[in-house]
């Protein structure tokens, strides 16, 4: 039961052949059986979930389905830890306005997923709680941040899920977990009640098994609110709408900037017939230019961990989680921000601090902004000739768990292809696109599809197109992780 899809879930919900609570027990005992190898659940309240399932209204859009939340989205009375010993203990006050949508829609919110501390990373292993198995392969990395709520739905341990996308964190990890991940418009859905990295660039998103789960999520969490200023009061179009209809007309884009020396040959090769098959489905390829393209990942570095470095500030002992026994107040600030952040949240506090700071703020904030803008005006340009852009999500599949720890350069560049989308505002969405051999391991390789401002709904028929013409969504880790 656990591999159906969000759709064929629904159907047999309303059918009345399962039951939310039956549902509910299938999937926690999935999860027992599973999760031990793979670590992409920090915590799971089955009593919570199972009240809401034997009262759940299977009538509503979203009535009795499960949804996976990354642990850095607050949930009435669970915790919520962001993966970081700082939040260790916090429990949630308050619904994240997503949250209280998917109540609404009628679905259930069960089981917190693991990440990089405060989101900040591409593969889960800046966990305070121990890293997450790539369900495809356990030596190698899901991805991140949002590397636990990928693996789940990859491993049926979720039938969708919520993960937040700041610089690439949903797509990546749907990359390299081999499932759908939508990146919304900055200000389509609210971010009330995500904890904040960077706040200009935070999205929260779907991972899905199909582009029509991920629309039926999206349906249910899109939407101004007046509890975020920055959430837009663009009309929310169903994203399902245009599902099924032709690619004739459709102009795709192929950034020159993206097609590099330096990609990994299978997912060069896998993205080009990709772009093939779309040419197959009627669809015009045109190539198109994003010339400032090799200034995102340093544009984002200093942008990202400016804001990150105001709201991490509110960490200090005295309201949330941790606090270190002193009874001197700054050094109780100081040694609680001491024990309770990892290495790659200090870095980047201290790297957001320095480019802030007076006689730098010029030279690097300032400057950073402006380089924004052109990035922006790249996708502006480009949007004018096609409907969406079409390049590979990660440069590579999953890379061994360790590879990278110790080279921060190196992860940042994880999020080349997906950083200039968060930095533009516009929307992506990464679906699977085939296969790279690692000796003799199957690796997922993810397509990612970039769309014009609050185009989800053309986005998702072009990724749909696709998607329902192939078989690699079809595909699961095989051997399936062995239950315990
Ligand atoms: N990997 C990027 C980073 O470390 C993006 C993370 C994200 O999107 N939250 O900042």
């Amino acid at each position: 039961m656990t591999s159906l899809t969000v759709a064929e879930l629904q159907q047999k919900l309303r059918a009345r052949e399962v039951s939310p609570v039956e549902v509910l027990d299938a999937l926690d005992a999935r999860i027992s059986a599973v999760d031990p190898q793979i670590h992409g659940y920090l915590s799971r309240d089955v009593a919570i979930a199972r009240s809401l399932a034997e009262k759940a209204d299977v009538s509503l859009p979203l009535g009795g389905v499960p949804i996976a939340i990354k642990d850095v989205i607050n949930v009435t009375g669970e915790p919520c830890t962001a993966a970081s010993k700082i939040l260790r203990g916090y429990t949630s006050t308050y619904d994240a306005t997503v949250i209280a949508r998917l109540r609404a829609a009628g679905a259930i919110p069960f089981g917190r997923c693991n990440l990089d501390e405060f989101a900040m990373g591409s593969s889960t292993e800046n966990s305070a709680f121990g890293r997450t198995m790539n369900p495809w392969d356990l030596s190698r990395v899901p991805g991140g941040s949002s590397g636990g709520s990928a693996a789940v739905v990859a491993a049926d341990e979720a039938f969708a899920a919520l993960g937040s996308d700041t610089g690439g964190s949903i797509r990546q990890p749907a990359a390299l977990c081999g499932c759908v991940g939508l990146k919304p418009t900055y200000g389509r859905v609210s971010r009330f009640g995500l904890i904040a990295f960077a706040s200009s660039l935070d999205q929260i998103g779907p991972f899905a098994k199909t582009v029509r789960d991920a629309g039926l999520l999206l349906n249910a969490i899109a939407g101004k609110d007046p509890l975020d200023s920055t959430s837009l009061d663009v009309p929310v179009e169903d994203a399902t709408a245009l599902l099924g209809r032709d690619l004739k007309g459709v102009k795709l884009g192929m950034p020159r900037e993206y097609f590099i020396a330096g990609i990994d040959p299978q997912v060069d090769a896998a993205v080009r017939s990709a772009i093939r098959h779309y040419e197959g489905l009627g669809a015009e390829i045109v190539e198109v230019s994003l010339p400032h393209t090799g200034h995102a990942v340093s544009v984002y570095y200093v942008i990202a961990t400016a804001e990150a470095s105001a709201n991490l500030a509110r960490f200090d002992g005295v309201r949330y989680g941790h606090r270190a026994q002193t009874d001197n107040l700054l050094e109780m600030y100081g040694r609680t921000r001491a024990e309770g952040f990892g290495p790659e949240v200090k870095r980047r506090i201290i790297l957001g601090t320095y480019v802030l700071s007076s006689g730098y703020y010029d030279a690097y904030y300032l400057r950073a902004q402006k380089v924004r803008t052109l990035i922006r005006g790249d996708f502006t340009r480009a949007f004018e000739k096609v409907d969406a852009i079409i390049c590979p999500t990660s440069p590579e599949p999953a890379f061994k768990a360790g590879d990278r720890s110790d080279d921060p350069m190196k992860m940042y560049l994880a999020d080349i292809f997906t950083i200039a989308c968060n930095l533009a505002g516009t929307c992506g969405i990464s679906i699977p696109c085939g296969f790279a051999d690692a000796e003799g391991t199957k690796l997922p390789i993810g397509l990612q599809l970039i769309g014009q401002p609050f185009q989800e709904a053309r986005l998702l028929q072009i990724a749909d197109a696709y998607e329902q013409s192939t078989d690699w969504h079809k595909a699961r880790p095989v051997p399936a992780p062995t239950p315990k």
